[in-house]
């Protein structure tokens, strides 16, 4: 495995990082930060400091890297991520020189300092990617067994293909939108259970789901495929992914060519992107597939990433409840087999692709990731601090999804996906 510079756990930085950050030295995730200015820039992180890459980039920080300056004036990260991994790798250990703790050429310029750092709470992040094209795939066995078994058959929860391939659809990329960006119910046709005909409103079934995606940072041309062995050269990185979802909606339209309306009224993402790099010290084995998957399915080293995932809600005027913890850890399919199964039939790929993991779901019932699943199908209501009931999401509510990977005293994580829920327009 290549030894990361930039994920030395011994690393410090000469910035501030509180114990508990998401963002100590060995992350520098990348995103995209609208300054007081009103400028768009591709930006890091360390601790609650926005490092702005144009203004490190026009003061000769990255000389030797051989970077073209103006890719950090952007407002997406596209043009960064189509320099190609060794790019993206010498430009975070270099990052990762300039911010540590014994390195005094930007530390001691006070000048420098002023025109590239600055403070979190002053910023506004922006969506740090144009997404083409997105597929939300269905990976976690948790998940598909609970669905399954709630609406199926729970004796043969699993359709057939489900152990064979990486099941997954293409969504709608236009409604990816970041953090902060709060989300109205949406509107459709359903069909109460005692109707024989459908009515029009509101969704009445508003739902999360606790998803990771992750971001390709390299094209393939028609006809070429990815295989499990080189699909890393093409994933940039990850975000946390909430996919919200009307389930009333989803249940009338989504037999026979699958969800619809249902999934593409707003998904939300985190701001910043953690590299794929950044992960690497989490990677852990993931369950065995039985039964043996296809030859081009199949993939050798450890290709699961131990993530803690978390959401909670938090009422209008109350206080943050966490709903859930689950693990990226529980995916059964994973990112290799993904991309290699998206593409074995010629399908291209693009950079800013996102490809979101599926609702992850682990084992026990406190680690359910839907309000589908955790009230079981709206059976087994939740009670909030408050006293009130939840079997799906009301008006007003807010959802928070955190992720974080904790290892030998380093904590990489994502921030959060934030969005409140909004009455129907
Ligand atoms: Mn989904």
């Amino acid at each position: 495995m290549t030894k990361i510079r930039a994920n030395n756990p011994e690393l410090k930085s000469w910035l501030n990082v509180d114990k508990n950050s998401d963002f100590p030295i060995q992350n520098i995730p990348f995103g995209v930060f609208k300054g007081k200015n009103g400028n768009t820039r591709c930006a890091t992180r360390i601790g609650d400091n926005v490092i702005d890459l144009y203004a490190l980039a026009k003061l000769d920080y990255f000389k030797e890297t051989g970077i073209e300056i103006e890719v950090f004036n952007n407002n997406v990260l596209n043009d960064f991520m189509a320099l190609g991994k060794p790019i993206w790798r010498k430009t975070r250990d270099r990052i990762s020189e300039i911010f540590e703790e014994n390195n005094p050429e930007l530390r001691e310029n006070n000048k420098h300092k002023a025109e590239i750092i600055f403070k979190f709470s002053e910023v506004e992040m922006v969506m740090p990617v144009h997404v083409g094209d997105y597929t939300d795939f269905y990976s976690s066995e948790g998940h598909a067994t609970n669905v399954g078994t709630m609406f199926r058959d729970p004796a043969n929860a699993l359709f057939p293909n489900w152990k064979h391939l990486p099941v997954g659809y293409h969504g709608r990329s236009s409604s990816i939108v970041v953090s902060g960006t709060n989300i109205h119910r949406p509107k459709g046709q359903t069909r109460p259970n005692d109707a024989d005909e459908p009515v029009f409103g509101p969704s009445r079934l508003f739902d999360f789901e606790l998803e990771m995606a992750f971001v390709t940072g390299k094209e393939t041309k028609l006809g070429e495929s990815i295989t499990t062995a080189n699909a890393e050269d093409y994933i940039f990185g990850m975000v946390i992914f909430n996919d919200l979802s009307a389930r009333d909606i989803q249940k009338w339209e989504y037999v026979p060519l699958g969800p619809f309306l249902s999934k593409n009224f707003g998904s939300v993402i985190s701001p910043w992107i953690v590299t794929l790099d950044a992960l690497q010290p989490f990677r852990v084995k993931g369950e065995t597939q039985n039964p043996e998957v296809l030859p081009y399915l199949k993939f050798e080293g450890d290709k699961n990433i131990d993530i803690n995932l978390e959401v909670y809600l938090q009422p209008e005027g109350g206080q943050e409840y966490r709903l859930c913890q689950s693990n990226y850890k529980y995916m059964y399919w994973n990112m290799n087999q993904q991309l290699a199964h998206q593409t074995v039939n010629g399908c291209n790929i693009n950079v800013g692709d996102m490809y979101a993991s599926g609702t992850i779901s682990g084992p026990t019932p406190d680690s359910y990731g839907s309000m589908l699943e955790l009230s079981w199908g709206g059976k087994k209501p939740i009670t909030l601090p408050d006293g009130t009931e939840r079997k799906f999401v009301n008006d007003n509510d807010t959802l928070i999804m955190k992720a974080y990977a904790e290892k030998d005293g380093v904590r990489v994580g994502f921030g959060e996906s934030r969005t409140k829920v909004l009455p129907a327009i």
